[in-house]
Parts: C-alpha cells; structure tokens; sequence
C-alpha cells in the first residue's frame, strides 16, 4: 500500500528522493524543533504515477483530505473557513533544486467569503485584499494558464488611476476592485470562474505543481543541468504565515556564509511588509539583512541562532527563507546553498580545518568543473581601462560579447557563433535560455539573492547585477551609463563578476590567480586565500587518488606546462604535426616516389627532424613515461585537396604550359581520395603499405632515447600503435620495431628497447583484447574514434547535423564525445581492460581520448581499474581531482 502523503514531522533531510529537497529539508526543520508552520508533503512517486497515466493516484484524494483533516485540527481552523480561515501554500520541491523553475501557489483557501473572515481576524481589511488578489493572479496564472501579463497589466493601469507608484500605497478598495477585475479576467480568458471551493483549489494546485514538473522552464532547465526527466516534483502543502501584515512584518532570504567567496557571516536581504517571491524577484528595493538587527532585535537574534544551528546540522553553508508575521520569526525553508567555484573550495577547505567534515568529505564539497571555472581567464586589471559602472558581484568570471536586451535575440545570435551578454531589467525564469546562450549576464535591478545571481551561479557563468546606474531601456535595445555613454545592441562589452565592474568593449584578460598557482608563480598565503584552499585540496587529492594523470602534449612546451600542473608522464604525444608545415614537400616526395630509393631519400631526410622532436619532448618528461603514437591520419590530408589542384592542373593544361610534377601529384591524390576517410586507409594500416614510415619513426625514437641516455638523461619512450584491429596487424609491425629497435642498439651501444602497445579504439579490437594482449604490453582506449567506430558516426559530421534534436528527444543526457557512453562504449572498454588482463596480468592501462579529462568520464575510468588517465594539459588538475573523488566515492560506497 503506497503512501503519498507525509506530515513535516514524518520525513527527514535524507527522503529527498520521495519528499524533494524542500520537504526533506521542512520536515528536518520540524524535527530539529525550529519554528516551521506545519503541513505535509505529497511525493514524488505521486507526481510520477501521474505523469504515467495522467490521473492522480485514486488512493492520494482520500491521503490528502486525511492530512488536511489533522492539519485543520491542529490549527484549529478549517480551510478557507468563512470566519476564520486556514490557508495553505501549495510548492514544488524536485529532488534537485530548481530555482524558479515550478510553481508555487500562495494564500489557497480564500474565497469570496473568506476574504471577509480573513480581514475581520487580522484586523486588516488591505491585507486581506491583498492576499486574495495575489490568490487569484497566481492561481489564473499556473493553474487556469491565463497570461500573467493581463494581471501585471490590470496592477499597473490601476495604479495609474491612482496616481502611485508602489504596490503599497494601493487601498482595500483599489485591492478588491482588483480583486474584481482579476476573476472577469479568469472567466474572459479560462472559460470558467476562479474556483470558490477551497478544496477544489487545493486539488487543482497540487495537480499543477505536478503539470508544471513538464513545463518548458523546468525542462530547459533540467536539459542544461543534466538532472532526469523521469524524477518527478514533490508538493508542500503548508499553513500560510503573513509577512505583509504590516511594519512588524517582513519577508527575507538568508545565506550562513557568503556564496560569493565562502567568508562566514551574516548575508541576505529583507523585505518589510511583504510576502512570498517579492523579495527574490527584485521588484522592491530589500535591506542587507543586518537592518532586521535595528528593525526588530528579537527576531534578528533568534534567526542568528537559528542560522548556527542550521550550518552545524548541515555541516554546510545553507540558504534560508524566512517570514517574520506580526513580530514572530517563522522558517520556510532551507537547503544546502548554491555556491561559486572560489566559495565552494574556500567552505570545504575551512569546514575541514574546523573539524566539522572529513578529508573525503571536502574532496566531495568541490568538482571538477568547478576547479576548471577557477582556471578561466580573469580582466588584466592593470590594463588601465576605466569602467563606464559598476554593480553587484554576483557570479564571478570575465565575460566579453556583445550586448543584447532580450532572451531570444540572445539564442539566435549565439547560435550563429557569436559571443553575448545579455542585460536585463532582471531575469525570470524566462529568461534561462537567453541566459544558457550567453557569455554572461547583466542587470539593472537586484541583489545576491535576485533570480538573475542565483541561478547565474547555478551554472557557474558570469553575472554582475543591480547595476542601478545603467539605465537599461528594453524597447530601444540599448542602455546608457553614467556621462551618457550609450551601448546600443550588438556592441561589445565586457563585464567581470569578481569585481562588479562594467566596461565597454573587450579587456584584455590575464592568467586566474589559480592558473598562476599551477604554474608555480604564486603560492599560498592566507587561510582566506583562494589558492590556499586549491593548494590544501590538491594536496590531499594527489594523495587520495589510485589513477595516474597523464596529459596529452605533442611539443616540449607542452609538456613542460602539463608537468608544471601535475602530469605524470604524457599518455599521447601525436606524430602528425610532425609531417606538416615546411615538412610537407618532404612527405610528399615520400609518396609520390617511384623507387625504394627515391622513399628512402625522403625518409632519410625525414629521420633527423623526427629525432629532434623526440629528444625535446623526452627531455621535457624526463624520468616519465611518453607514449608515442605512430602516424595515424590518412596520407591524403598531406597532400593539397583534390578539387584545388584538379583546378590548377586544368588550368595549366588549357593555357598548354602542363606541369608534370603538378599531375603527377594530381594522380596521387585521386588514388588516395577516400569516401569515408576516418574508415579508410590510416592508423596501422598506413605502417603496413606504406614501407619504411613506421620503421623511420621507430628508428628516430630510438636514436632520441640513445641520444638521451647518452647525454644523462632517464628517457622513457612507449610506442603506441594505432587504429589495430586485428592482431596479426600488431604482431607485424611490433616485430619490425624490435628489429629496428634493436638495430639501433648496436649501432649506439645504448639500450633502446620500449614497451610497444596499442590504441583500442575499434570494437573488434575491444571484443579481440585477450588476443591483442599477447603482442601488446599496454593498451590505450582512444574514446574518440572508439565513439566514433561503435555509434557508426563521425563527429565533424554529426555534432552539427543532430545533436541538438538527440539532446531533445532525450536519446543522449549529453553528447557521447563529451561523457563516456558507458552502456555502449563503456561495456567494450570493460570486456577489453577484464580480457587484456587476464592474458597479460600486468598490462598497462591507460586512456587518451578527451574523455580521460571528463569529470564523469575520470570516475568510470577509475572503477574500471585503469591505471591512468591522459587528457590536455589544462585539464590534468581537474583529472587529478577527479580521480581523488572517484576514490573518495568508492569508499563511501
Ligand atoms: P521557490 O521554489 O520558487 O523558492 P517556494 O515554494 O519557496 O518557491 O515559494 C515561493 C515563495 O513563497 C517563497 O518566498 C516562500 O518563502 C513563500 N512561501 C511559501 N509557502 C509559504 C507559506 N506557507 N507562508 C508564507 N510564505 C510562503
Ligand atoms: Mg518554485
Ligand atoms: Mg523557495
């Protein structure tokens, strides 16, 4: 028998799966005794037989009306009774949060009638009023479906007759004639009349809560944060209390440490006579939370406490929403908060030192993504560009594009490649896909705590808000700054959510102090400091973790930097830069030649360039390991394109001056041209046709690392050979390596044998993998053309040609380039790592496609037991971290 329905005083913080995160989280409020109005929760099972079938739950109707019934007890009143009535809020709350994203509907329970008790209980006819008129908007919003702007437009046109400005200043009389005036709207525009039955409006509420988990709003924002479509909304159901019953009453946000930076202390905003989303919505000026110490004292120490209670329990920064009725403070909710990058480091850092969490649990604090946001590029400062204003820093990051006043311009234009920044009065949810497509965020109005802060730090992208003294002017798609500076759109700017500043035209930007830290040319100093926290993180990461961290680097430079931030060893050094620009004439003398001795000439001449770049990038990882793969694209993309120079040979031959070097040419290119190139003549199967390439390169490394050795160097060159498919592929050429190999030796007297191993990355390779051990002392997963090979797709064509309806439709959560996909490309990986081993127990195991600095990716790598990951040099402290969190994880498991 399923139960639907839990009282507050039931549930606990860790039932977010069934009560989502605000019932969890009411429900531990309750039971940590702190002062929440009592309800109850439907789940998130109820919402999802819903969404299934359409229908409630037969057994939710009689679980609803029973909680409702011990809810009226307790208060004494009954819903929407006409003397007296209990009223009810009605709130989404999913298992993630999703702020703005669902609705909630305030003051159920009001009715014609009740309006009247209401006024008569509270003294307070405006208030009442209010609440009705709130009621109705609301409800013919998110449950009738009638446009929000007829209310919105109703509010303003009365408040035009009455000659004020603030929603404030409006009588009891204006309000019920509002009030009037909203349900004719409902009745033009639904077809039926606002309900007047309590119970029918609490049902028909929980019902749109449900509607609105498939809203488009809650999908985007599902899409962009990769949370399940499958997981369904909660619905709290709650006693009302009142903030807009007057000067002794108010409404505010609170944080227990700033999610800007972390530093403890006290942090929102307040709102005096006022309910619900005012507040966040940023209509009204609020007041930085330390006034309530002035407005009212008692309050103000008892939400201090209560806020200390709520961190220590939670072990953790959390965000708070309160009311404060007629003197008496009330808590409405509470979750563990959102957070910057910087912040998030700087609170795992300290809550460690204070004892209050474990090491593992401050390597679960950050991410990832987070250290790679700390890494971006940050406005060089010093460049001495003035900025035209300033506002609130609300979501760090340096952002240049160009400005735009609208959301969807703001979609198209990225669309067509273009970098914006999308400016705004402030944003509703709304706005999000605007605010997904752009660099960065700008707004006239609001706070830490507006929409526009929060959900910018949500996702991590750059926001500076409240910028007051830009005077942004929607409808003429422009805004003026101070001294009568005009951005019109499409102009660049740039903003910087670390300071707040805002500039016209593009910064220069500069290495982020992180960035500066790996590369070893700042250190910490502080236990404030940013690069503090990174460093005491990292440390404790390297420690924790069992997965090596290679990069993948084709030049010294390269990887002198990948040491710098960590690296141990190079997982892919590619050869095929190698074979371009003044090179090129060289390589295509090797295969146009006619002769063993016309090829050997331009191998000879290739051999010594080879050599050099070895020895660099040896030099550069000297003591580590540096797999070397063999040449692997197709020869055609050495060669000028076919349409090009078939062009040009026409040509010649019309103006009858022919060229027969330039035919000869032409001739090589057609016999090379391939329908499907990334299929066709590449990787081991070019070592196998075309004599003495691979053998060139086998023997330039082993002259490197002779070279090396002899200069008191620790070499450590691994040839990897690419794209093998079938064993016998590998066997032929590892044995001609040796015998190169070994060649070289007694030509040096040096000893220049390397482990030989190959890429996987054809299923056959995978599904042959026991085999393939036998020739191979390690294997390296190319997840690219692994991805590419098992889907049957190539990702130059595709990405562009379907992606986006993929992501759509749901048949992909991301793209398979970007996070493993482990049923498919995952399952081959662990048929090929269990096989492999069990030939050879001791084969090396590594990965080298983007996938190895994907912070999913790492974990599965991790748990598949391979021994290191190789990703870009600016990834290779995200993996480090990555792979510590992997381990971490496993032990909570
Ligand atoms: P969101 O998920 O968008 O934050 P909430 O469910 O928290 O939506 O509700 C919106 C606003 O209404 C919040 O400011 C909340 O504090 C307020 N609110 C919700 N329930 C009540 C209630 N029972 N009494 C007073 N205010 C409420
Ligand atoms: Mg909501
Ligand atoms: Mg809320």
């Amino acid at each position: 028998m399923p139960r639907y329905v839990y009282d507050f005083a039931s549930g606990n913080k860790e039932l977010k799966d069934l009560l989502g995160g605000k019932g969890a989280n009411l429900s531990e409020m309750t039971n940590l005794g702190l002062p929440v109005p009592p309800g109850f929760t439907v789940t998130t099972e109820a919402c999802r037989a819903y969404l299934v079938s359409g229908a409630e739950p037969r057994e939710l109707h009689d679980e609803v009306m029973a909680h409702l019934e011990a809810l009226e007890k307790r208060t004494g009143r009954r819903l929407g009774q006409p003397d007296d009535p209990l009223l009810v809020s009605v709130r989404s709350g999913a298992r993630f949060s999703m702020p703005g994203m669902m609705d909630t509907i305030l003051n159920i329970g009001l009715n014609d009638s009740s309006v009247a008790g209401l006024a008569e209980r509270s003294g307070d006819e405006r208030f009442a009023w209010d609440s009705y008129r709130r009621l109705i908007q609301m409800f013919g919003t998110t449950v009738l479906g009638v446009d929000g702007g007829l209310f919105e437009a109703a509010l303003e046109e009365t408040k035009q007759e009455r000659e004020v400005t603030d929603d404030l200043d409006l009588d009891a009389e204006d309000l019920r004639a509002l009030a009037e005036t909203f349900k004719r709207l409902i009745v033009g525009h639904a077809g039926r009349p606002m309900p007047q039955d309590p119970v029918e409006q609490l049902n028909l509420a929980i019902r749109a809560v449900f509607a609105s988990w498939n809203g488009d709003r809650a999908r985007v924002y599902r899409r962009r944060e990769h949370i399940p479509d499958d997981l369904g909304t909660a619905v709290n159901v709650m006693a009302m209390v009142f903030g807009n019953l007057g000067e002794d009453s108010g409404t505010g946000v609170a944080f227990t440490r700033d999610p800007g930076t972390g530093r403890p202390g006290v942090y929102g905003d307040y709102l005096t006579d006022a309910q619900g989303e005012d507040v966040v919505a940023g209509i009204r000026n609020t007041v930085p939370l330390q006034e309530l110490e002035r407005i009212n004292p008692e309050a103000y120490e008892e939400l201090l406490g209560i806020m200390k209670t709520l961190e220590d329990h939670y072990r953790d920064l959390c965000d708070i929403e309160f009311t404060i009725e007629r003197g008496r403070l009330w808590m409405l909710q509470t979750r563990v908060g959102k957070r910057t990058a910087a912040a998030a480091f700087r609170i795992a850092t300290q809550l460690a030192e204070q004892g209050l969490i474990d090491a593992d649990e401050a390597l679960h604090r950050v991410s990832g993504a987070q250290l790679a946001q700390l890494m971006f590029p940050r406005f060089d400062t010093t460049a001495g560009v003035e900025p035209i204003a300033r506002g609130v820093n609300a979501s760090p990051g340096a952002a240049v594009g160009r400005a735009v006043f609208d959301s969807g311009t703001a979609v198209r234009r990225a669309l067509e490649g273009e970098r914006v920044i999308l400016i705004r009065h402030e944003t509703n949810p709304d706005d999000l896909e605007g605010m997904i497509a752009a660099e960065g965020v700008l707004t006239g109005r609001g706070g830490k705590t507006s929409h526009a802060a929060v959900v910018a730090r949500g996702m991590g992208k750059t926001c500076v808000c409240g910028v007051e003294t830009l005077e942004v002017d929607l409808a003429g798609r422009r805004c003026v700054a101070p001294g009568g500076v005009v951005i019109e759109e499409g102009d660049l700017i740039s903003i910087d959510g670390s300071s707040g500043a805002v500039y016209r035209g593009t910064v220069p930007v500069v290495p982020s102090a992180v960035v500066e830290y790996f590369e070893g040319r700042s250190h910490p100093h502080g236990s404030a400091d940013l690069v503090t926290a990174v460093d005491r993180i990292m440390s404790r990461a390297d420690e924790r973790r069992r997965l090596r961290v290679r990069a993948n680097a084709d030049t010294p430079e390269d990887a002198e930097r990948a040491r710098r931030f960590g690296a141990e060893g190079i997982g892919l050094c590619r050869t095929e830069h190698m074979f371009l620009g003044e090179r090129r004439p060289l390589v295509e003398r090797l295969i146009l030649a006619d002769t063993p001795q016309e090829r050997q000439a331009a191998l000879d001449a290739l051999l010594p360039l080879q050599r050099r770049d070895f020895t660099g990038i040896l030099r550069a990882m000297d003591g580590l390991p540096v797999t070397i793969r063999l040449i692997d694209p197709p020869l055609h993309e050495f060669l000028p394109d076919l349409t090009e120079l078939s062009v040009r040979v026409a040509l010649a031959e019309e103006r009858a001056r022919p060229d027969a070097e330039q035919a000869r040419l032409l001739e090589a290119v057609r016999r090379l041209h391939e329908q499907n190139p990334m299929l066709g003549l590449r990787g081991v199967r070019l070592g196998l046709v075309v004599p003495g390439l691979f053998a060139m390169q086998v023997r330039a490394i082993g002259e490197a690392v002779a070279e090396r050795r002899k200069a008191g160097g620790d070499p450590h060159a691994e040839i990897m050979i690419p794209l093998v498919g079938a064993t016998a592929e590998l066997a032929i050429v590892a044995e001609e390596s040796r015998t190169v190999l070994a060649r070289v030796a007694e030509e040096t007297g040096v000893d220049v044998r390397c482990p030989i191993g190959t890429m996987i990355e054809l299923p056959r390779a995978a599904l042959t993998a026991g085999r393939l051990a036998r020739e191979a002392r390690f294997f390296s997963f190319g997840t690219n053309d692994l991805t590419q090979t098992t889907w049957g797709f190539s990702r130059d064509d595709v990405e562009g040609a379907f992606f986006a309806p993929y992501l759509d439709k749901g048949i992909f959560q991301t793209s398979p380039f970007e996070t493993l996909d482990l049923e498919g490309v995952g399952r081959l990986i662990e048929i090929a790592v269990r096989e492999g081993r069990a030939t050879r127990p001791d084969l090396a195991l590594g990965v080298c496609g983007e996938h190895g600095g994907d912070p999913a990716s790492v974990h599965f790598f991790h748990t598949v037991g391979l021994d290191y990951v190789s990703c870009s040099p600016f990834r290779v402290p995200v993996a480090r971290l990555e792979a510590a969190r992997a381990a971490a994880a496993e032990s909570r498991r």
